[in-house]
This record gives structure tokens, C-alpha cells and sequence, in this order.
């Protein structure tokens, strides 16, 4: 290895035997250092350019939105119409924000109420993708407050700024989900390695985030880079979808409907709201009650839900979407030369047992491949063009899933 030189670079000061090594120009030096931290400026300053240019917010209209969402997901129509008008407000809000000084609308948040597995997260992806805005999802379970181990809240932001290629501008115009956010109340305790973390802190921890404010944030996550500079985040224009499944939050509203009837006429209570599906009653006192603190409830004014899905919903889920599970299995028959019909009775049978597992939609997909995977595995060998799906056939090969139904 040659000797290092007594040169300086023209740009930090510093010797050869203090950095790597030196790039000669025509009138000076500059050390490896100088170049990464150059090029990450330039990088950023670039971003920064095509951000601005290329980027603009088409908002469509609530019904376009909805539409949108009817080929994508199936049922679910008030969270639809809700999710829609929300969405669309918010944008309107940014937009008309720069001509009109005046009157300030306020932000709103989504809390999206509703069973595992019955479209909540695939209704806010289907949104972010078609209005092009940068989309992240975080479990609110892995949250803790400043100082404890888990992720800090900041890093949702961190999450959003990476789903927006590190565009600052497009980041902040962005949708963020947090899942799961039933298991943060004042209840919940979310045990850490040093101490235990309490749901409620979590969500106080999330309000300055969710309210809108500018937020410091670490590009490269704060804890193993201590020594980075912030990037400030706006996070006003961030529109925050939360969302969790609630067990219990039916009963309860049952309750507070018909609390006079509680323990002595339960088939009275029944039928006065047997016609209503109790989570389309919800208010947002009900989330208080279930553990929510006001604070953080008060800062999503839109409360929307969604059903659990029926036998019809769920044959329908299989069948009927763009890019539905069967139109899948069916282009990869087809890539081998094949036609692949599923007879209706056949996702009877599937749709019967996905009620029975009681993940809304969520199993449907392992339940189809467990159901094509032997004829998949035999495509080569067999000569057949046409291979139809029956329900006899459904019901053997789905029978790991059948013995759960009758358990
Ligand atoms: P959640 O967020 O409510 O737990 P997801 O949106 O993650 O449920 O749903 C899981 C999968 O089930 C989705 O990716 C989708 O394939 C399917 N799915 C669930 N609900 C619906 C629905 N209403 N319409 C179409 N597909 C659905």
C-alpha cells in the first residue's frame, strides 16, 4: 500500500491519514467522505426537484372513488361511502387550503371498526393507489412510547417517507394505517424488555403525530445513527386510518342500547336490535369506553365500519373482483395450456368453511391452494385440457379445513 501523502481535501481540511483516501481535480483534492456526503445531497436536491414537478393531486370525485372500490372490494358499502367522502374532503381540504386563507377546515382522520379478514386494509390500499398517494401500514402493537424498546411513534413517519421513494413533499401528503389499534387502550399492556408500556401511552404518544404538526425525523431510524441530522416532517395533510377489529365492542353497544334489559330479557334486547348490525351504532363514545382515550378518539372525527362477511359475500370475494382468486388460478392454468372451472357448488364449500374459520376472506386463498394443489402439481403429467373443480372433489381435498367447520 503506497504511503499516504501530506495533501489536504479542499473540502473538509482534513490529511490523507484522516480519511480513506483523496481524489485528485486540477486544483485541489477531495476525500471519499466529502464525495458520499456530496452525492447524498445532490441525490436529495434532485428528489426534491421531481417531487415538486411531477407530482400533483388529481383528486376524483366520492363517487368516482366508490366505484373505484366496488371492483376491488366486495360489500362493505358504508365504509365505502364513508372511506370515499373522507378521502376526497381531505384532499379538497390541501387543495383549497392555499386559496383560502380564511376558513380553516380541519383534518379527518378515519377509525375503521371492523371483524379480521373483511376488507378493511384492502379498502385503503385500493384509495392510496388509485389517488397515487404514498401508503404504509403499521401495527400499532409494536409501538411504544419514547425511550422504551419498540419502534417510536416517529418511525410511522419514517415508513411513510420510504413508501415515498424519500420524497418529503409526496410523503406528506400520504396515508398512513395503523392496524390494530384495539389492543393500545388503557388496558392493554404491551410488555417490554425493560418495563412494561402502556397502551395508553402509546396512543398519547400518537396524538402529536395524528393532530398535525412538524415532527423530527431520523431518516436511517434514530437509535442506531444517533449522530444524523433530523428531517422535519408536516405531518397536518397526512391523513391516519386506524383501524382494529374491537371484539367486544358489539356486545357493548348491545349493552348501551337496552341497558334496562340487561339479565332479565335478553330475547326483548335481541330482537330490538336484531335488525341492526350493532357495530353500525358505534359512536365514539363507545371506543372511550372501550379503552380509547378521549384525546386520541377526539383526533378521528370519521368513525365508519365494516360487516362481517356472509356465505354470499365471501363466493362472491372468490369469483367476482379484479384480480379475484379464481381469475388467478385460472391464468395460471392457463399459462400451462389449460382451463380451470371451479364449479359453484364448489365454492360453496369454501366459502361455507372460511364462516367456519372465522377470519372473514383471510383464509380463502390458502384454502384454494390447498384445493388446486395437487391438480397444479400434476399439470405437466396430465393430458386433460379441461379440468373441472367439483364439490365432491372440494370436499376431500378441503377436508383439513371441513373437520375445523365441524369441531
Ligand atoms: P382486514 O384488514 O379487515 O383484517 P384485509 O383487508 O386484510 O382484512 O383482507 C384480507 C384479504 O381478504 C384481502 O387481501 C382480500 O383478498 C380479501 N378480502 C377481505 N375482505 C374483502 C372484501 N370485502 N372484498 C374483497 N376481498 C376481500
Amino acid at each position: 500500500m503506497p504511503a499516504k501523502s501530506n495533501n489536504h481535501c479542499s473540502f473538509c481540511g482534513r490529511s490523507e491519514k484522516e480519511v480513506g483516501f483523496l481524489l485528485a481535480g486540477v486544483d485541489g483534492y477531495i476525500c471519499n467522505e466529502c464525495v458520499e456526503q456530496a452525492h447524498e445531497m445532490v441525490s436529495e436536491a434532485l428528489r426534491g426537484k421531481k417531487g415538486k414537478s411531477e407530482f400533483q393531486l388529481d383528486i376524483p370525485k366520492p363517487k368516482e372513488i366508490k366505484e373505484h372500490l366496488d371492483q376491488y372490494v366486495i360489500g362493505q358499502d358504508e365504509a365505502k361511502r364513508y372511506l370515499s367522502v373522507a378521502v376526497y374532503n381531505h384532499y379538497k381540504r390541501i387543495t383549497s387550503a392555499k386559496k383560502d386563507q380564511e376558513v380553516d377546515i380541519e383534518k379527518s382522520n378515519i377509525i375503521l371498526v371492523g371483524p379480521t379478514g373483511t376488507g378493511k386494509t384492502l379498502l385503503a390500499r385500493t384509495i392510496a393507489r388509485f389517488l397515487k398517494v404514498p401508503f404504509t401500514i403499521v401495527d400499532a402493537t409494536v409501538l411504544t412510547e419514547a425511550g422504551y424498546v419498540g419502534e417510536d411513534v416517529e418511525n410511522i413517519l419514517l415508513k411513510l417517507i420510504q413508501a415515498a421513494d424519500y420524497d418529503i413533499e409526496r410523503a406528506q401528503l400520504g396515508i398512513v394505517y395503523i392496524d390494530e389499534i384495539d389492543k393500545i387502550t388503557k388496558k392493554s399492556e404491551n410488555v417490554s424488555i425493560t418495563r412494561d408500556v402502556s397502551g395508553e401511552g402509546v396512543q398519547q404518544g400518537l396524538l402529536k403525530i395524528v393532530e398535525g404538526s412538524v415532527v423530527g425525523v431520523m431518516p436511517n431510524g434514530g437509535r442506531k445513527h444517533p449522530e444524523q441530522r433530523h428531517t422535519m416532517v408536516d405531518t397536518t395533510n397526512i391523513l391516519f386510518i386506524a383501524t382494529g377489529a374491537f371484539c367486544g365492542l358489539d356486545q357493548m353497544v348491545e349493552h348501551r342500547q337496552c341497558p334496562q334489559q340487561i339479565g332479565f330479557n335478553k330475547t326483548a334486547m335481541a330482537e330490538t336490535i336484531q335488525n341492526a348490525d350493532p357495530l353500525e351504532l358505534v359512536t365514539q363514545s363507545d371506543l372511550v369506553s372501550f379503552g380509547m382515550i378521549p384525546e386520541f378518539v377526539g383526533r378521528f372525527p370519521i368513525l365508519t365500519h365494516t360487516n362481517s362477511l356472509t356465505k354470499e359475500d365471501l363466493t362472491r370475494i372468490i369469483k367476482e373482483p379484479k384480480n379475484a382468486l379464481v381469475m388467478q388460478y385460472k391464468k395460471l392454468f392457463h399459462l400451462d395450456g389449460k382451463t380451470l372451472e371451479i364449479a359453484n357448488d364448489a365454492i360453496d364449500v369454501i366459502a361455507e368453511a372460511a364462516i367456519a374459520s372465522n377470519t372473514g376472506a383471510r383464509g380463502l386463498r390458502s384454502m384454494l391452494e390447498a384445493l388446486l394443489v395437487d391438480l397444479m402439481y400434476d399439470m405437466g403429467g396430465s393430458r386433460k385440457k379441461k379440468i373441472v373443480v367439483t364439490r365432491e372433489y372440494t370436499l376431500s381435498s378441503l377436508s383439513k379445513f371441513l373437520v375445523q367447520q365441524r369441531a
